[in-house]
């Protein structure tokens, strides 16, 4: 299985990090995706893409509620790596490049976290919508998809991918804990959800948008070290747990898990393909 949203960089970490994706390989995870927040988090992100190449991969972006007014020197430095990155390779985000001396040079698989949040702080609104708007822009030029957050802001981020109104703009609505009527929005915009931990809550609301949707909409996540599954919920998350998400939404489902893990890794890997 791919765990297509997880901040394994993060200093929860600091003290197993290595224990901790044992267990994640164990548990039958192949690949983890790890989205960026801001400038601070990308050299822990990038050495981890490195010491696993082709299965610690990176994202490149500012997280909404890291926007701040600074925020066009942060997207420069996204925008820096994203050039360092996209021109020492052919094929932008398939696998790590090799370079001359046999080192992998890590490729980023997509633009993310990017998105809003309105939930915590709304002081920079404006800053969070050009953000996201340059950002999306930047997925288009480099041929890579956006993983977006978006918090207390759904339809206000659907309004900006509509004014964006490019058809090759995709990607995943990570964390998705939204209506039916939300995910059948995004599910035609072309997204996929991306769903975690909040499906094994008793009043996460999954339970009314899964049984009716397609399956082949949806990916799995952890947002580790955030958001744990039952029974772990209120502790520290791991990308080890992505197989109790993955029971409880074959369950919603009502399909076997391993049909579930198999049909949510292909539609993970459709988005590598994307060109
Ligand atoms: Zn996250």
């Amino acid at each position: 299985m791919i765990e297509t949203h997880a901040h394994i960089y993060d200093d929860a970490f600091d003290e197993d990090r290595t224990q901790m994706l044992e267990r994640a390989f164990e548990s039958g995870i192949t690949q983890i995706w790890m989205p960026n927040c801001d400038h601070t988090t990308i050299d822990g992100m990038m050495a981890l893409a490195t010491q696993y190449p082709n299965v610690c991969r990176p994202m490149i972006g500012l997280h909404p509620t890291y926007v701040k007014a600074d925020f066009e020197q942060e997207l420069y430095i996204v925008e820096n790596w994203l050039h360092k990155m996209t021109t020492s390779t052919n094929h932008p985000i398939s696998i790590d490049a090799i370079s001359t001396d046999g080192s992998s040079v890590p490729q980023f698989v997509a633009i993310g976290e990017i998105g809003m949040d309105l939930y915590w702080d709304k002081t920079f609104v404006e800053q969070q919508k050009q953000a996201f708007l340059i950002q999306c822009d930047l997925a288009i030029k480099h041929h890579l998809w956006i993983d977006i957050h978006c918090r207390n802001a759904f339809w206000e981020v659907v309004e900006l991918i509509e004014k964006v109104g490019n058809s090759r703009l995709t990607g995943i609505f990570h964390c998705f804990t939204g209506t039916l009527e939300e995910a059948q929005k995004a599910i035609d915009l072309g997204f996929k959800l991306g769903i975690g931990g909040v499906a094994t809550f008793k009043n996460g609301g999954l339970d009314k948008v899964l049984p009716y949707i397609d399956m082949k909409h949806i990916v799995l996540e952890t947002d580790s070290p955030y958001l744990a599954p039952v029974p772990y919920r209120g502790k520290r998350n791991e990308v080890a747990y992505v197989p109790l998400i993955a029971q409880r939404v074959a369950d919603l489902m009502q399909v076997s898990v391993e049909v579930l893990a198999s049909q949510t890794t292909a539609n993970a890997l459709s988005l590598l393909s994307y060109t």
